[in-house]
Parts: structure tokens; C-alpha cells; sequence
């Protein structure tokens, strides 16, 4: 306990810098938490402001891929360890630099204990990477937190982050999604976290070749928000020009890209 209460103050010691953060989280894995959150930090990059993103995904840490990091890591000094910079200036610090190879599944425990485990070591090395990064003044830090089963799993971490500003909460809109993220608002609240809205990712679809738009579902966030009492802050359309760039780590900046500009109403209204 001693232990988990001293990295807590050098968390709180190394975030002392960063006026406003906030975190991106979803029930559910796949829909598009990390694509969202490194678009929202360039977005708000792209006004001229200092921002971090951090990546604390433990089983599939993509941040810096998307952000043509990969093979990076921090640096090393004294003072902490740097993050390196991105596209647009955006400090990036991911689990992925952290934990190299070292695959969670390897951290053995007694079998029978396995889960509970698994879920300790996780939080420990979320806390031990907090502890470390140096993040300098920042204006913004955006965090991409992984997706939990159990929905719990991203507010308790949420919870590590000293002066949260608040949550930013990624739909799709098929029902099955709905479900998973409305627990998972709920979840956030329960743990005193300030649900700042909804995006909606995959909201519609563009024909490759004759550009039109469709919509895939209709109205099942809307009713979501309403029901949780929340804006829905813009929805992102299947883009997939978009998402190639940045599986290729060369991310679409062009601020006049209409999804981008999709990307930066978002941020005006955070
Ligand atoms: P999550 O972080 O929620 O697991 P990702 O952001 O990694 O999801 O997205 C999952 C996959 O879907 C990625 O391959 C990503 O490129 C793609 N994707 C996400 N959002 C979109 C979008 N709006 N249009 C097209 N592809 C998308
Ligand atoms: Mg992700």
C-alpha cells in the first residue's frame, strides 16, 4: 500500500504540467477507442495547443504504429522518461515502448489465481509506466484505454489520472455496442469520472466509387445519449482512405479531409 501511495504522488508529480485530461474509453474493443483518440489529439494539435497522447492498452498498444512511432521508445534520463514526438508535435508515450516484447500473458501467477492475477500485474505496470513519463507543460493529454470485459476494467484506470477533466465515451451504432458502452457510462459515473459525451464511430458509409453516403443504423445513440442524459458530440463516418493512412503510420493531416474536419467540430465542442 505504502508502495502504490508513493507512485500515486510521483503520478500526480509527473502530470503536474498538464492543464486538461481526459480519457477515451469504450466497453467494447474494436470500435475505433484508439483510432478516435489519436484523431481527437491531432484535432486539437492542429489549434495550436501543446498535447500528449497516451496509450494504455496493454494487449494491443497501437498508438504508436497509427502515429508512425513504432519501434521508438522513451528516453531515458534522470528526469523521468521522454516521450518521443509524433505528428503535429503531440508527445506520445505508450505501453508498447514500455513493455517491448513482454507479453502480459507471460506474467505467470499461481493457475487458479490466474485472472485476478493477471488484473494486478496489469495495474502495477500501468501505475510503474504513469510514474515514469515526464510529460513537461502540456495544454491536453488525451488517454486510449483499453477496452475491459468487465467494463470496470478502464474507469479503475481512468481512476490513476490525478484531476481527470473527464471522459469521452466511443460508440458504433449497432445495438450490441450501445449495451456494452451504456454499462460502462455507468460504471465511469459510479467511480465519480465526468462523462463528457458520446462519439459515434462508423456511423455511415461512403461508396468508394460513386461517394455516397449511407447511413448503416439510425437513431440507436441518439436514444443512448437521451437516456443517458449526454451530447452526442459527432459521429465519424467509415472512412477507410482515412484508416489506411494510419495503419501505414503515415497519418492524413490535411485539415480541409472532410472526416478531419468531422474530427476538429468534435474538439470545438469538448
Ligand atoms: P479500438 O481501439 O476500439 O480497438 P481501433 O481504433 O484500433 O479500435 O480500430 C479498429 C480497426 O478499425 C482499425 O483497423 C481501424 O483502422 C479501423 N477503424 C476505426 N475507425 C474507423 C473509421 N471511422 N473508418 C474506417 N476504419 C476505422
Ligand atoms: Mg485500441
Amino acid at each position: 500500500v505504502q508502495q502504490i501511495t508513493a507512485q500515486m504522488k510521483q503520478v500526480q508529480a509527473r502530470m503536474a504540467g498538464i492543464k486538461r485530461k481526459l480519457v477515451v474509453m469504450s466497453g467494447k474493443g474494436g470500435v475505433g477507442k484508439s483510432m478516435t483518440t489519436v484523431n481527437l489529439a491531432l484535432a486539437f494539435a492542429r489549434q495550436g495547443v501543446k498535447v500528449g497522447l497516451l496509450d494504455v492498452d496493454l494487449n494491443g498498444p497501437c498508438v504508436p504504429r497509427m502515429m508512425g512511432l513504432h519501434g521508438q521508445s522513451l528516453t531515458m534520463t534522470p528526469d523521468g522518461a521522454l516521450p518521443p514526438v509524433g505528428p503535429l508535435g503531440i508527445k506520445v508515450a505508450s505501453m508498447d515502448f514500455f513493455l517491448g516484447d513482454a507479453s502480459p500473458v507471460r506474467w505467470k501467477g499461481p493457475m487458479d489465481l490466474s485472472p485476478v492475477w493477471l488484473g494486478l500485474m496489469e495495474m502495477n505496470v500501468i501505475r510503474e509506466f504513469l510514474a515514469d513519463v515526464a510529460w513537461g507543460e502540456l495544454d491536453y493529454l488525451l488517454a486510449d484505454l483499453p477496452p475491459g470485459a468487465a467494463a470496470d476494467k478502464p474507469p479503475v484506470i481512468a481512476g490513476f489520472i490525478p484531476d481527470l477533466a473527464g471522459a469521452i465515451v466511443v460508440t458504433t451504432p449497432s445495438e450490441v455496442a450501445s449495451d456494452v458502452v451504456q454499462k460502462s457510462v455507468t460504471y465511469a459515473r459510479d467511480m465519480g469520472i465526468r462523462v463528457l459525451g458520446i462519439v459515434e464511430n462508423m456511423s455511415e458509409y461512403r461508396c468508394p466509387s460513386c461517394g455516397a453516403e449511407n447511413e448503416l443504423f439510425e437513431g440507436n445513440t441518439e436514444a443512448m445519449c437521451e437516456v443517458l442524459d449526454l451530447p452526442l458530440l459527432g459521429r465519424i463516418p467509415f472512412d477507410r482512405t482515412l484508416a489506411k493512412t494510419f495503419d501505414k503510420g503515415q497519418p492524413l493531416l490535411d485539415p480541409d479531409y472532410p472526416t478531419i474536419r468531422k474530427y476538429q467540430d468534435i474538439v470545438g465542442r469538448i
